[in-house]
């Protein structure tokens, strides 16, 4: 097994290491769920009063023009392009991922007119089947699962689109986005990808493996904060022709004209639908600052470093005390979460959170851990399994404090 000065000395080493001081991280904390919501960047604090106190506070409504709020929604659409492969017009801040996967499949939908079905991977995050499941019976068409191991079985000529999420939230499994792709289009069918558990954690390829559409949230590894605004992304080859069918006035070609028609904007601007939430909008730029100069490639290499001695660690000491791999064991096809079954996952979470290590749960017996190798470190790995040992030879989970429900887990 593998030493704490081991992983210590792999923390010195590892080339990201200095990035994680551009975090704010409370002292002891070890947060292995920057999957599902990122740590505050460093510079965001100090941003958000700027922004508060000048831009809102004093330049008041001149600040639509003036400190570029107007904009926003391209510019940090163009930042997240570079981070999923996207040119920088093909991405826009707008919305919920929920609202933005209704749009990008009823534009969808609407370009392949003569199709009556709508395709979601099976085990795919709930919101991705439920907004499906809404669009097709909005629309009069099919609603089915596919198996993404064997998309060929499932795609046919009824088929307009086709829905995945490049990284399985449950299990970390990625998918390969340029073979889903071709298996579409092969059957004239439009490929739509959820990125929220890919960008910003691995090198994500649009453009090079043809994707259609894509849409994301930017609260998990984008680190924008609770809520922050998703993106949409659209291959430049459709925006002339797609339809968002939420047709709200900062969608339109000349918002200001006031014209009682709406004409579609050119580009992504014509995903948009009302004013963007603005503060958590500016405070996601500023938190995607973390990102700058640092090469995806790195933190694909560190993510599989940490994941990997996670599973190693754990085969040799969670094993035996009744956990399961639930994540690939090949990190070709793994993203940057591991999972672990245990029937009594969700108090065992509980008390690991309590003792400063938070990771989260997923019913019906899924403990997660995500690694984000811009701030986590190996010895937190390390320090994360024993801890876990030690509840487990102690039971400090078995209370019922533990064993209680919270709304969110
Ligand atoms: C987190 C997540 C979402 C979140 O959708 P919201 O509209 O932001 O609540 C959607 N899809 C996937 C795959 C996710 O992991």
């Amino acid at each position: 097994m593998r030493s704490r000065e081991a992983c210590e000395a792999l923390d010195a080493a590892d080339p990201l290491a200095a990035v994680r001081d551009r975090f704010v991280l409370p002292d002891g904390e070890i947060y292995l769920d920057g999957n599902s919501l990122g740590v505050l960047g460093r510079s965001v604090a100090p941003r958000m009063a700027q922004v508060i106190e000048e831009e809102w506070g004093k330049g008041l409504i001149r600040s639509w023009n003036e400190a570029g709020w107007y904009s926003a929604t391209r510019r940090v659409g163009a930042t997240i392009a570079r981070l999923i492969g996207a040119a920088a017009d093909e991405v826009i801040v707008a919305d919920s991922t929920s609202v933005n996967l209704f749009k990008v499949l009823m534009a969808a939908l609407r370009l392949r007119p003569d199709r009556r079905k709508v395709l979601v991977a099976e085990g795919d995050f709930p919101t991705d089947l439920y907004i499906a499941d809404g669009v097709a019976r909005l629309m009069g068409v099919t609603f089915a699962t596919f198996d993404p191991q064997m998309p060929e079985d499932a795609f046919d000529d009824q088929t307009a689109a086709v829905v995945l999420t490049e990284v399985n939230y449950k299990s970390g499994r990625i998918y390969d986005m340029a073979q889903i792709t071709a298996a579409a289009h092969a059957r004239g069918a439009l490929a739509i990808f959820d990125l929220s558990h890919s960008a910003g954690v691995m090198e994500v390829a649009l453009n090079k493996g043809q994707a259609d559409f894509a849409i994301g949230c930017t609260y998990k590894y984008l680190n924008g904060g609770p809520g922050a605004p998703a993106y949409i992304f659209a291959a430049s080859r459709h925006h002339a022709a797609m339809e968002n069918p939420i047709t709200g006035w900062f969608g339109h070609a000349d918002p200001f004209r006031f014209s009682g028609d709406f004409a579609p904007a050119t580009g992504m601007a014509r995903m948009l639908s009302g004013t963007p939430p603005t503060l958590s909008l500016l405070a996601l730029e500023e938190a995607l600052k973390v990102f700058d100069g640092v090469d995806l490639a790195a933190v694909r290499a560190k993510s599989i470093g940490l994941t990997d001695l996670f599973i190693r660690l754990s085969d040799e000491v969670l094993t035996p005390l009744g956990f399961a791999l639930a994540s690939p064991r090949d990190a070709a096809v793994r993203g940057s979460q591991v999972s672990l079954t245990h029937e009594h996952g969700y108090a065992i979470m509980q008390a690991l959170i309590a003792r400063g290590i938070t990771g989260d749960f997923r019913a019906p017996d899924i403990v997660r851990f995500g690694f984000v190798p811009l701030y986590v470190r190996y010895v937190d790995v390390f320090d994360c399994v024993m801890a876990m040992r030690d509840i487990m030879q102690t039971r400090a989970w078995d209370t019922d404090a533990f064993r209680t429900r919270k709304a969110v887990t």
